[in-house]
């Protein structure tokens, strides 16, 4: 059993940690220097009433994570099996739903350990740590895995450092190494999924209903550009769901490879679709001086990003983004617009659309509103957690 540290937190914290939010933020602390990842907290407030047990690991969020708020409970192999069981069981509907075998199985603190996200591949299962103080319990989480659920394999990601970054590695854990790439399915499409090259996969689980939805109801007989595409999962489904042409667009080199390979596993003929490397910034001017219009736009950005001639912060330069897809969206077309970005929530998403139509002199009605799907479970009192902001826009 790890040893257990008794720390008094500032009140505030305290009181946020009886309420249910599940972060250890800096600020309750009076120091955290002398704090080892991996520890395991008493928390108390100044008091000196037991909180909760919490352990350290620091994240660009906070520097640790709130466990249990039952003092006898020992954060053991058997604690952790409880949890991953728990999250199993939640998600009995996909482990049942033979169309889909790509989900989220572990959801950091939603699942009630932050830090750790386990993803589903068709029987292998791909573990993420974010922060050394997580990894530190790596041995109690796979045996506690290995008892809750029968796998093929199991890979990993380090993303240790605060900023979350990946860190390069052979990231095979143990079991049989799966088939590169290894195919899995999506309400009936298939994705190529590469467990072991780099920090990500090939696609992005979050999406999944939004992919549906324009498949199912925004496709059909329609022209649709595809921005910021990475591997062009979007266009798969806009293609599926009878899209006469797709264009995608994506700066890095590898999202040409990428988008074929999953056009070519879904049996769909490339030579019919664009795939365009090229910076999206620059995409929008040239296709307004060609005055290409689209039926469909979306609008996928990063967060951040810094190309060697723009700088992107969805915070700050949303609305323009809008503005250069409005100028090519057809009349009464549609603009899907996305971001991941937890530092404002829908409200203001929904101000960079207005001011963008408004500043376009354009009207608009929003027809559809997405954010996680239920395999990636949140905390209500933990908003940061719920990240993800997509809108169905129609241009009038
Ligand atoms: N929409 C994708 C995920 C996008 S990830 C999906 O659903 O799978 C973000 C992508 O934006 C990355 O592939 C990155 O290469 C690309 N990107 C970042 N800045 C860009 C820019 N200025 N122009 C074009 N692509 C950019």
């Amino acid at each position: 059993m790890r040893i257990e540290l008794d720390l008094k937190v500032k009140d505030i914290l305290a009181q946020d940690l009886q309420k249910g939010v599940p972060i250890l933020w800096k600020d309750g602390f009076s120091e955290t220097e002398s704090l080892n990842e991996g520890s395991i907290l008493k928390l108390r407030n100044p008091a000196g009433k037991f909180i909760g047990k919490g352990y350290v690991g620091t994240q660009n969020k906070g520097i640790g994570w709130l466990l249990t708020k039952n003092e006898n409970e020992i954060i053991d192999t058997a604690f952790f099996q409880k949890k991953i069981t728990n999250a199993v069981k939640h998600r009995e509907d996909y482990y049942n739903n033979p169309d889909t075998t790509a989900f989220r199985v572990f959801n950091g603190e939603g699942d009630g350990i932050g830090g750790l996200t386990i993803d589903y591949f068709d029987g292998y299962y791909l573990l993420s740590w974010y922060s050394e103080g997580i990894y530190s319990f790596k041995e109690m989480i796979l045996d506690a895995l290995d008892i809750s659920v029968s796998s093929k394999g199991i890979y990993e990601k380090k993303r240790f450092d605060t900023k979350g970054q990946y860190l390069e590695d052979d990231d095979f854990v143990k079991g049989e190494r799966g088939e590169v790439p290894l195919i899995v399915k999506e309400n009936g499409q298939n994705f190529a999924i590469y467990l072991n090259d780099g920090a990500m996969v090939g696609v992005f689980l979050d999406q999944r209903d939004v992919r549906k939805k324009i498949r199912d109801d925004y496709s059909n007989g329609k022209t649709v550009l595809n921005t910021f595409s990475y591997t062009g999962a979007f266009s798969v489904f806009a293609v599926a769901g009878g899209a006469t042409k797709t264009t995608s667009v994506d700066l890095a080199k590898r999202s040409l490879s990428k988008t074929t390979e999953q056009f070519e596993v879904n049996e769909i003929d490339v030579e019919k679709q664009d795939i365009i490397v090229m910076d999206v910034f620059d995409y929008f001017k040239y296709a307004k001086r060609k005055e290409l219009a689209f039926d469909v736009v979306i609008l996928d950005p990063p967060s951040f990003a810094r190309s060697k001639k723009y700088t992107f912060s969805s915070a700050k330069d949303y609305t323009n983004l809008l503005k250069d897809a409005i100028a090519i969206t057809e009349k009464n077309g549609v603009i899907i617009a996305s971001t991941n970005n937890a530092t404002f929530g829908m409200k203001k998403f929904k101000s960079f659309i207005e001011k963008a139509f408004t500043e376009s002199n354009r009207k608009y009605a929003i027809e559809e509103e997405f954010s996680l799907p239920s395999d990636f479970r949140t905390l209500p009192l933990f908003k940061e957690g719920n990240y993800l902001k997509v809108l169905f826009i129609r241009a009038k």
